[in-house]
């Protein structure tokens, strides 16, 4: 599989930042993956609070930005663009990637 992680951009200390603004890539927020979601967590991912383990911003998994123009799909922190998850699906599996996330909080159902 190819990932951001494979190719570092020059000038950036973290490779999992989004090289620029220069070349927009179209992205979707939180909301958009929780169909995917879903069937992997039991829980309401999208009010979660998650912290990037990039630049320590602490937000709702909602407002995440959500990238689903890729081999699965990369949700990227809105404060730096790091990559906070990453999600690929196959027939028979799931492939989650959550170390671009410190931790999530999440709220107990009563
Ligand atoms: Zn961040």
């Amino acid at each position: 599989m190819t990932s951001a992680d494979d190719f570092p951009v020059p000038g950036s200390e973290d490779p999992d930042i989004a090289a620029g603004s220069h070349d927009p890539i179209p992205y979707v927020d939180g909301n958009a993956a929780a169909g995917a979601l879903s069937e992997v967590f039991r829980i309401d991912i999208i009010a979660a609070l998650g912290r990037c383990r990039h630049c320590g911003s602490i937000r709702a998994f909602g407002e995440a930005m959500v990238f689903t123009d890729a081999p699965g799909i990369v949700v990227r922190c809105r404060d730096c663009q790091g990559v906070l998850l990453r999600l690929v699906q196959t027939p028979t599996r799931y492939w989650l990637d959550l170390s671009g996330l410190s931790y999530l909080e999440i709220d107990r159902e009563e």
